[in-house]
């Protein structure tokens, strides 16, 4: 079993990401991230000050825009004075929302140009179109890091377990772009374990801690873990069961430590990659 390093990956991206803002930079444009923080939650706080800690590290300014129990009206004035800003180069809108509130109505609300975690519906329906769009950050992180691992996944079997819009179902798109053979799985899904026992490559993106366990993987298969469970004693775990699966899968991400460093250097870098697109200062 290999164990894919997700802190490894985000640090070779970090690198890659700081010399273009540091091109950026140097062409007097600061690349600016605003996050939207319309909830008081604290695991939500914490992961909001890691971004921004990881962005000033990497040469990017990150613009925390906290709202005080807005409504929705309140969520979706902001977005638009964000997409708006000519200072702003990316904007996304931190979860959980006020009750009733959606992302996919607010996605709508931000710039296409600045929406860097794939929140606008149109985005989506970009990339379902295989149009050049940014995906949600998580479903790129999938991708990029089977991709440094150079897992083939031309006519490979995938399965995604979770269907949600911000990572289920773009990850299914993104491993479809990439000619797997992709099945998405869901609460409804029929005898799930012997569907996920067809998978070359095994995402799990449930929000179930351990719920996949030896029984779901073939030897040998790959497995992606996005889940972000948290545990009594404020640690985190994943939606697999690593102890059980690890022995038998052909690589697995751990959690902490796999989907989520990289989650946050996509943000960052797309945030550049919006600001070189608004700019014109290119990468050489
Ligand atoms: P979500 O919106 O709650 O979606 C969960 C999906 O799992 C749904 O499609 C649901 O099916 C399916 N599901 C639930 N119980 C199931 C079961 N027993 N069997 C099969 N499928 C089941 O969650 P999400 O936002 O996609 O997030 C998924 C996980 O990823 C969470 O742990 C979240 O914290 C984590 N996450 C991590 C990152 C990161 O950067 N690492 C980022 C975002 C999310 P139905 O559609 O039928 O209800």
């Amino acid at each position: 079993m290999r164990e894919i390093d997700g802190r490894a990956a985000a640090k070779a991206l970090r690198e890659e990401v700081g010399e273009a803002a540091g091109r950026l930079r140097e062409a007097g444009v600061v690349p600016t991230l605003a996050v939207v923080v319309p909830t008081d939650d604290e695991g939500t706080a914490w992961y909001v000050r890691s971004i921004a800690k990881t962005a000033d590290k990497v040469g990017l300014r990150c613009r925390i825009e906290r709202l005080e129990q807005p409504g929705r009206d309140d969520i979706v004035a902001k977005l638009q004075e964000l997409s708006a800003d000519p200072e702003v180069h990316g904007v996304i809108c931190q979860t959980p929302l006020p009750e009733g509130v959606q992302l996919a109505d607010l996605g709508g609300h931000i710039d296409p140009r600045k929406d860097i975690d794939g929140a606008n519906p149109q985005s989506l329906g970009r990339l379902a179109a295989g149009l050049r769009t940014w995906a949600p950050a998580t479903s790129a992180a999938v991708l990029e890091l089977l991709r440094r691992q150079g897992v083939a996944l031309n006519g490979a079997r995938a399965v995604v377990v979770g269907r949600s819009t911000v990572v289920g179902k773009p990850a299914a798109l993104l491993l479809l772009a990439e000619s797997a053979t992709v099945t998405v799985c869901h609460s409804r899904t029929k005898d799930l374990a012997a569907v996920c026992r067809e998978a070359d490559v095994l995402v799990a993106a449930v929000g179930r801690a351990r719920m996949i366990g030896a029984e779901f993987v073939r030897p040998g298969a790959v497995v992606i873990d996005v889940g972000t469970n948290p545990t009594p004693d404020g640690g985190l775990v994943g939606d697999v069961d690593y102890e059980t699966v690890a022995p038998l899968a052909g690589a697995i991400t751990p959690v902490p430590g796999g989907v989520g460093p990289v989650t946050t250097m996509l943000l960052l870098r797309n945030t550049v990659e919006a600001a070189e697109l608004a700019t014109a200062v290119g990468s050489p």
